[in-house]
């Protein structure tokens, strides 16, 4: 068995994470392949190494100076090091990264250096071959992830390697310099590492035990999901559910290989598998999710649902406007375009005018103030009464639906609500589910 290991910033902020997390690897030899991050966060209030990274960039670009800062993230580098009592020094790659900071390297460079050189730690920890994710991993000319040219390198490297540490985060482009992914990338990095070396798993170690069924700062101790599928997955975090990057999921998905999501604080802790199972869910329902900051364009006409092309023209006058949008409830005399509220920018009475041109309707109005959420779950599909248990929880609660939409593969209903709703809401459908 192959399994592939990321560890997140926290489980490697400071020394005694790192003892944790090389616990963690010891206990398990299928446990092969190390994607580590930078250190983040010791405490809350404290500042991630990439930060810093990033900071100390910018200084020095701007030609000011930077050894204050730059001194700081060697003490973060050169605490781990004494704290683990290992015998090692960074300074030969300090000073290089200092003169390629004078030379103007890059941002992205600066910000892979985060995990650059705590790969290096965590391969001496370990006793693992370090390997540079520049050598690796390849971005295209226009800066894009290069799978073609990324995957028959880094599998055949792998073939030959049997425990590595790769870290997070970076690659190179075609003129050798160095691209990062975006914020939270490493996870891109473990998923790649995964599907390169066949991995039978891709763990990924954080600092929570597993995805949530809801928003903790909404549902007090929600529970963990105990499996969900990817497409449950792609639903929740399009409405504001984080904990793995979105781009790390197509690589392992692609190859079918299971994502287990782990708590390095609490390895005991079964965490969440996300793969494409068959398997029934525990709960009809998997998560709630929601964001605020919606909009409704409330468009009324006279018989306007006969008319031939008429959301054609509404959604003409929204593409002119760059604006993209999320629902379109209708009746027989209206429709609504649910859009997000910043989206509209300072074109709102622009949009309505032209709305009203196209469409000759008698009245065009715009709510603000929306929230909108999506129940997701695989197994709704062949359970009865869903829609029902949601409205009547809600309508008990006195909480006043403004619109429902199922999708048609039928894994999600969407609820819009108004803004102050939002958190009544999720807890209510929280607690109509969740036993
Ligand atoms: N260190 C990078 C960041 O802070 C990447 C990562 O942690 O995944 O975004």
């Amino acid at each position: 068995m192959t399994k592939v290991v990321k560890f997140g910033g926290t489980s490697l902020a400071e020394a005694k994470q790192f003892l944790k997390v090389a616990d963690i690897i010891r206990s398990d030899p299928d446990r092969r392949y190390v994607v580590p991050s930078a250190p983040g966060k010791r405490f809350s209030g404290d500042t991630k190494v990439t930060d810093m990274f990033y900071a100390c960039y910018d200084s020095a670009s701007r030609g000011g100076d930077f050894e204050e800062i730059f001194q700081k993230i060697k003490n973060r580098y050169n605490d781990i090091i004494s704290g683990l009592g290992l015998d090692m020094s960074l300074e030969d790659d300090f000073e290089h990264i200092r003169l390629n900071f004078i030379g103007r390297a890059g941002r992205d460079y600066a910000a892979s250096r985060g995990e650059y050189l705590n790969g290096k730690i965590v391969a001496k920890l370990l006793g693992f071959a370090f390997i540079d994710a520049a050598d690796v991993i390849f971005f295209d000319e226009s800066g894009k992830y290069d799978a073609k040219r990324t995957i028959p390198i880094l599998r055949e490297r792998l073939s030959y390697t049997e425990y590595a540490v790769i870290p997070g985060f970076y690659g190179s482009m075609p003129n050798d310099t160095i691209r990062t992914f975006s914020r939270g990338g490493s996870d891109i990095t473990g998923s790649i590492v995964a599907a390169a070396a066949d991995a039978d798993l891709y763990e990924n170690w954080t600092d929570v035990s597993g995805f949530l069924i809801a928003d903790p700062r909404v549902v007090d101790n929600p529970q963990v999901m105990k499996t969900v599928t990817y497409r449950e997955l792609r639903e929740l975090s399009y409405m504001g559910a984080t904990v793995i990057h979105e781009d790390a999921i197509f690589p392992v998905m692609q190859k079918k290989i299971p994502i287990r999501i782990k708590n390095t604080n609490s390895p005991e802790d079964a965490g969440t598998l996300l793969a494409d199972t068959d398997e029934p869910a525990e709960n009809t329902v998997t998560g709630v999710a929601g964001r605020k900051g919606f909009s409704s364009i409330n468009i009324e006409k006279y018989r306007i649902h006969d008319e031939c092309g008429a959301v054609r023209k509404m959604l003409e006058v929204l593409e002119e406007h760059g604006v993209n949008f999320e629902h379109i409830p209708s009746g027989i005399d209206n429709f609504s375009i649910v859009v997000e509220t910043t989206s509209l920018g300072d074109e709102t009475d622009d949009i309505v005018y032209d709305i009203k041109k196209v469409t000759s309707a008698s009245s065009v109005t715009v709510e603000n103030g929306i929230a909108l959420i999506a129940v997701v779950g695989r197994s709704m599909k062949s359970t009865r009464g869903v829609a029902g248990t949601i409205f009547s929880s809600l309508a008990k609660e006195n909480i006043n639906i403004k619109m429902i939409d199922q999708g048609s593969s039928e894994i999600n209903i969407v609820i819009a609500v108004a803004e102050r709703d939002y958190e009544r809401t999720i807890n209510t459908i929280y607690s109509a589910f969740v036993k």
